[in-house]
């Protein structure tokens, strides 16, 4: 999985719109555009915030694997 900062590209390859919610590159320059794997068709763009969301996930998923608990006071 490779994430790429959309603000560091260059010319046409500066666009996007989160696929969760379709918010646009033009009203968020925190914008990532992640490739899995490499192939390039599996690529998908998402917001600042909803790159954050999906961190959030992907590292509650990972700490339940390896049976760690996360306990909240
Ligand atoms: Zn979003």
């Amino acid at each position: 999985m490779k994430i790429v900062d959309i603000n560091t590209l260059k010319g046409s390859d500066r666009h996007g719109s989160c696929i969760e919610c379709e918010k646009d590159f033009a009203e968020d320059k925190g914008m990532k555009r992640i490739v899995f794997g490499t192939d390039q068709k599996r690529t998908i763009f998402l917001c600042d915030k909803c790159y954050h969301d999906l961190l959030k996930e992907m590292t509650k998923k990972r700490l339940k694997e390896m049976g760690v608990e996360i306990c909240r006071k």
